[in-house]
């Protein structure tokens, strides 16, 4: 195994699997059964429609969906999806939709919604520096608002909703680019559920789209037609030459969660285990490291946080590349150091940081005893 993949904790794209990276690099030469390259079969072969809907299939199963869902594979990212969910939803609307701004990425969908309609900011955590998400009492959904938006993942600030926000009689709308088959997430709650590929589940270029047949019949007829998610329906997610590539790392993924791992149940399992082991490693150091959220918000997919000053941040940043590890800085919008541990990353890769944590905390305790420790944080010479 390549080890600077295995220890690669990039915030996205994020580290796949490596029995993926592997059958990809096959497929690249030559597709197992095809005999052509992956980059070079055409998106109207038999092999392709294959592609697609075993694809599809997988991600009925992983989610348990029912039959009036679509599972569309699109482009443009998630970012385009800041903009399709309200030209479908809102367009004309004399009330509100009901976005959350729980931090950076939250941020951007909010401004695209509001050119398409009106839009009621239920809950920002500007004021707290997007450390916490809020409570179920400090949120009051209108039964009227044409939908409710909000991001399951905060991927930048590393704060995570470990519920289901909303309320029944209004569709929510959801961006789960970065927990999306990380574990089960009552898919049927949702009304439309969006997630790129590239933190959680293959490479850039292709994103989820789950969408229940109910809400598409009110879209507008107007729409570009490349926008207008029916195109895609009627289209088998196949209207324009889409990205086999990363629709076919996307099914190796899927493949690799159902055979490999076992189902999203299992997943959660592990994923649970590797952020416990990074939070309790935050937790026991006596704040020489500083969890960015608040515990009961705490991201499993990312651990965001802070060294006692910006230089500590830089040391740590700079001996952990170092020592063979990659992608630890910060989103460039907050910095800090956060460690992204999608479903590719393993248990065993997250022990090595836990470890080079903890004896990046004795050296450096030891060097501020020392003497040498020039930065004089109080916080950490009296914990010694
Ligand atoms: C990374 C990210 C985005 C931006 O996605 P693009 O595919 O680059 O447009 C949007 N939402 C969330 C939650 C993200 O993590």
């Amino acid at each position: 195994m390549n080890p600077r993949n295995a220890l690669n904790f990039s915030g996205g794209p994020g580290a796949l699997p490596e029995c993926v990276l592997e059958q990809l690099q096959q497929s690249i030469i030559e597709v197992p059964g095809v005999g052509l390259s992956l980059l070079g079969i055409s998106h109207r072969s038999e092999w392709f429609a294959a592609v697609v809907k075993e694809l599809e299939t997988n991600i009925r199963s992983l989610l348990g969906l029912a039959a009036d869902y679509q599972v569309l594979f699109l482009q443009g990212g998630a970012t385009q999806q800041f903009s399709m969910v309200p030209m479908t939803l809102l367009r004309g609307s004399a009330h509100p939709a009901e976005y959350l701004h729980s931090g950076y990425w939250s941020g951007k969908a909010i401004p695209d919604a509001r050119r398409e309609g009106p839009v009621r900011v239920l809950w920002s955590g500007a004021a707290n520096g997007f450390s916490r998400l809020p409570d179920d009492d400090e949120l009051g959904f209108s039964p009227q608002a044409p939908y409710i938006h909000y991001i399951s993942n905060e991927t930048v600030e590393g704060l995570q909703f470990h519920r289901v926000l909303g309320r029944d009689d209004v569709p929510r709308v959801c961006d789960m680019s970065s927990d999306f088959l990380s574990q089960p997430c009552e898919a049927e709650r949702f009304a439309l559920i969006y997630a790129h590929a590239q933190k959680n589940i293959g490479p850039a270029g292709v994103t989820v789209v789950v969408v229940r047949d109910e809400l598409l019949k009110k879209a507008p007829d107007n729409l570009p037609p490349f926008l207008d998610y029916r195109t895609h329906v009627q289209a088998h997610s196949n209207y324009n030459t889409p990205p086999v590539l990363a629709i076919y790392v996307v099914l190796l993924v899927t493949r690799w969660l159902i055979e490999e791992i076992g189902g999203l149940e299992r997943m959660a399992r592990i994923n649970r285990s590797k952020a416990d082991l990074l939070y309790s490693v935050l937790d026991a150091s006596d704040r020489f490291y500083r969890a960015r959220a608040a515990t009961q918000d705490r991201s499993v997919m990312n651990v965001a946080f802070n060294l006692a000053t910006p230089e500590l941040d830089k040391r740590f940043l700079a001996e952990s590349l170092a020592a063979g590890f990659s992608g630890l800085g910060g989103h460039r919008a907050i910095g800090g150091i956060r460690a992204s541990i999608y479903n590719g990353l393993t248990l065993a890769a997250v022990e090595q940081l836990a470890g080079f944590m903890e004896d990046f905390q004795r050296r450096q305790t030891r060097s501020a005893l020392a003497g040498d420790f020039r930065s004089a944080d109080k916080t950490l010479a009296c914990h010694i």
